[in-house]
This record gives C-alpha cells, structure tokens and sequence, in this order.
C-alpha cells in the first residue's frame, strides 16, 4: 500500500494587501467527516481550481472535492501582482523565457489558451474589471541597461509578429506621474487580476457544485484498494482519482524530490490614497502595471477602486528549500521597498506601506512543469516556474484532461516535456542558487 504522510504544510509570512482589501462572499467550510467522491483536487490555487472547474466542464454529474491547507487567496494564489502574462519575456535572450523561437511561439499558444480560460471565468462568474483586466502590460526601464532589454525584446517581437507599441519617458511620465522612468515597451494581450478577488470569485462561482473545504490540510495520503484515501484534521475524502494542485509542496506528496527550486518574492501595497492627496498627477492614471525591464528588478502596479488608490511593489528573490521565510526578513526588504518607492514617488514619503508579504514560487532547473499521472489515479499540476496565474492555470486545466481521458493536441504537446532535472545537493544549490540571484539582482541597478 503506498502511503505519503505530509510533514511539511505551507506557511505564509505576512499579510497579502490583495487579500486583506479583498471581500469574501462565501462562507469557508471546514472538513469535519469522512466523505468519498469520484474526483479530489488537493490544493486551492490557480492550478487546482482551474482543474475543478475543466472537470466540471468534462464531468457536470461527478462529485468534485478540493481541500485547500489554508483560507481560499491567502496563499500565493492571492498574493501575487497579478500578471496573467502571454507573451514571454524576454525572447530572444533568454532573459524571462529560455526558449528558442518556435518553442516560444508555442509558449505563447499555451499562454493564451489559459487566458482565455481565465476570461472565461470572469465572463461566466461576473468578475468586474476591478478584478479581471486585459489591459495589457508595460515593460518599464529606468537604466541604460534596461532601455537595452526593452530594444533586445521589442526586436524579438518583431520577429515572431507579436504587437506592441514603444513608449518614451514623457508618456511614461504621464503614466505613472513618476520621471523615474526613461522608456517603455507595451504589449496588449496581458491580463491583469486583483489575485484575491480573482481566486475568490472563481471559487465562489464553483462552490454550488463542487464542495471546497478550507483550512484543511492534507496530512496523510495513501492508496486503499482502487481509491486514494486523504487524511486531514477532522475528516477524509477517498476518490478513485486525485489531482495535486499543491505547486511545491508535491514533494510533501512522496514526488520530484530534489528537482524543485523553493524561491520567495516579496511584495509591500500602500496604503489607500486619493487622487488630489498628494497634487494631481503625482501618480498619473488610475490604473498601470510595470514589469521590470530587467526581470530581476522591481513590478509596480497601481490600482484604483472607488477613486481611492494603492501602489503595490514586489522585488526580490530567495531560495529557501525549507519552504518558510520568517517576519524578519520580510520586513528587512519592506524597508528596501520603502527606498524604491520613494525613488520613484520622493513626493509620497509620508504614506505608510500597509502590507508587505512573501509567497513561494516554484522554478525547475530545465523550466519545465512538474506534471503527469505521478502514481496510479494521482495526478500533478504543480511547479509553475514563477508565472502561475497562468501556467498553474494550464496545468490545472491539462491535469483534468489527462486525468479525464479527454485528448486534443495542446495535451499531447503538454505531456511532451521532459521531467524537472535533479538540482545540486545541499548546501551546494542553496549558495548556488542563492548567489546567482544576488548578483543578478545588483547588476539590476535602477531597474530594482
Ligand atoms: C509576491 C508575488 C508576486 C507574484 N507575481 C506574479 C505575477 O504577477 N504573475 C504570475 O503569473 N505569478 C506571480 N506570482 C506567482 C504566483 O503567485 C504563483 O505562481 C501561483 O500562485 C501558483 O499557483 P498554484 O495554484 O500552482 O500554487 P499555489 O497558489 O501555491 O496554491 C497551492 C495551494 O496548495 C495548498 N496546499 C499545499 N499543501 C497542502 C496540503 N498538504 N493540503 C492541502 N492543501 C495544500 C496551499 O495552501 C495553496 O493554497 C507571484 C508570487 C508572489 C509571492
């Protein structure tokens, strides 16, 4: 019989801004008996709700369960900046994507098939476009070295006939209110979430037909004759098939142990502000979104709802194998981030930064998904290499396919990935990995 007894339950430090300003509309459920259904998703997040809802799709009759450790959006499903990104950045050098031009190509079909999932979400469960914004996004330099990545990409997007416009620092400046700025490259098939709402309003339009039980973790699963049997606090469900939608914590689950990266990201949100607080235009528009030219430097976002406005700036990257990051250290870069919001907004000193959190993220060497049917009925949707508003939201919906037996070329293509290669052992990646991101941190100068 094989049994996973999970050690290891996530942990997330601080309070996500997105959450906290975040309403919930449906009460949270606790599992408290023992229950059996045809299907069970282990984990809440972009990827296993994306999975409930294309087995709803498949399978409207089925008894669908998920079981989330933690409430719905306060893991890192709601404490992201809410990039629902299409197009890889950077293309052709390697920058965010590592592909090659036909591979990138193909990343981008796949990208926009989980897109247009996630719209389908917002269209069927009226999401407001507080919540769901396809407004596209900007790449935003500050520095000789990012104007040099901005032109790098925008070349590539030439290249592979992808649309995009370029702005300079004047319209950068009308923007964002903020001179800090020196140039910008925008591309339109960008979705942008408030997370919370998202994750929360996806949920609360599955919950009549499937059941979701909240702060109930998954501590031991193991297989009992033709089903799975998942044991938690106060009750269990047994399914014939399961879909772990836990992104790094599989290796909890007995799977991809040592060939996953644990890497932490940082984020602070401001508090809320109106328009004429600080002078008009000190923040420009109501709503923009900024990827760093350099990836390794810092997203900015600003959102506005009911005229009253928050800035949101995430930077920095850890790897922590152990999964946890402690409210030391998260406040220690909340103080950097206090210094690359000033640098950008000197005008706004006074105004306090509300939250700061981190939130786990899940990378492979070789960049590939940790997915497939793992053991016999046991599914894996995890390990979104950074960018899972989207590629979790893939692998959710290619986990209940497989899962499913319903095939289309996107799957097949899918399945054909190599699985995540083995990382150095201990300490060897952990002083690896770790200073590898440092220097490319510094080296981003302005940017960050
Ligand atoms: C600050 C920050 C900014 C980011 N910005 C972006 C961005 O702009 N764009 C983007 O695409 N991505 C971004 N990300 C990454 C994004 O948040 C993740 O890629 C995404 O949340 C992964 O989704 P997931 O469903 O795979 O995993 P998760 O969201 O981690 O969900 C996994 C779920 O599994 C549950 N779980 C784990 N173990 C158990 C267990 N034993 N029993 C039951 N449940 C369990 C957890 O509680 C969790 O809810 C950012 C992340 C952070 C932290």
């Amino acid at each position: 019989m094989t049994r996973h007894v999970v050690k290891r339950l996530p942990v997330d430090t601080g309070i996500s801004g997105w959450e906290a300003i975040s309403q919930r509309r449906f009460p949270a459920t606790v599992l408290d008996r023992d229950i059996t259904a045809d299907w069970l998703i282990i984990g809440g997040g972009f990827a296993g709700l994306s999975a409930a809802r294309r087995l709803l799709q498949h399978r409207p009759e089925d008894k669908i369960v998920v079981l989330d450790a933690r409430e719905l959006a306060k893991g890192p499903a709601g404490r992201n900046s809410g990039f629902m990104i299409d197009v890889p950045h950077n293309l052709s050098s390697g920058e965010y994507s590592v592909a090659d031009e036909a591979s990138t190509k193909a990343e981008i079909v796949q990208n926009r098939l989980a897109i247009s999932f996630a719209a389908g979400v917002a269209a069927e469960f009226g999401l407001p476009s507080e919540t769901f914004d396809p407004s596209g996004k900007v790449n935003a330099a500050a520095s000789d070295r990012g104007l040099a990545l901005n032109d790098n990409y925008r070349r590539s997007l030439e290249k592979i006939g992808e649309d995009h416009r370029v702005l300079d620092a004047d319209e950068m400046r009308r923007m964002t209110g903020t001179t800090y700025y020196r140039g910008g490259l925008y591309t339109p098939g960008a979705v942008m979430i408030q997370p919370a709402d998202y994750i929360r309003g996806l949920a609360r339009g599955l919950h009549e037909r499937v059941s979701i039980f909240e702060h109930s973790p998954v501590l031991e699963l193991s297989r009992e004759g033709r089903h799975w049997k998942a044991r938690s606090n106060r009750g269990s469900v047994s399914a014939p098939k399961v879909i772990l939608g836990v992104n790094g914590h599989i290796e909890s689950f007995g799977h991809f142990r040592g060939r996953l990266m644990h890497i932490f990201t940082y984020a602070s949100m401001t508090s809320a502000f109106s328009q004429n607080e600080f002078g008009t235009d000190v923040t420009g528009v109501d709503r923009w979104a900024l990827l760093p030219a350099d990836p390794m430097g810092a997203t900015v976002r600003k959102v506005t709802v009911n005229g009253r406005s928050r800035i949101v700036i995430r930077t920095r990257f850890t790897y922590d194998p152990g999964l946890r990051v402690s409210d030391r250290r998260v406040a220690g870069i909340a103080a950097e981030q206090r210094r690359s919001f000033d640098a950008r907004f000197p005008q706004m000193e006074s105004l306090p930064l509300e939250f700061s959190w981190a939130g786990a993220l899940c990378l492979s060497r070789n960049h590939v998904p940790a997915f497939g049917e793992v053991e016999e009925g046991l599914y894996s949707a995890c390990c979104e290499n950074g960018l899972g508003t989207v590629k979790s939201t893939l692998a959710g919906m290619m986990a209940a396919d497989l899962a499913a037996g319903v095939g289309s070329p996107q799957l097949d293509q899918y399945r054909n990935q190599p699985e995540p290669s083995r990382l150095p052992p201990e300490p060897f990646a952990w002083l690896g990995v770790n200073s590898v991101i440092r220097f490319q941190e510094l080296r981003a100068g302005r940017e960050g």
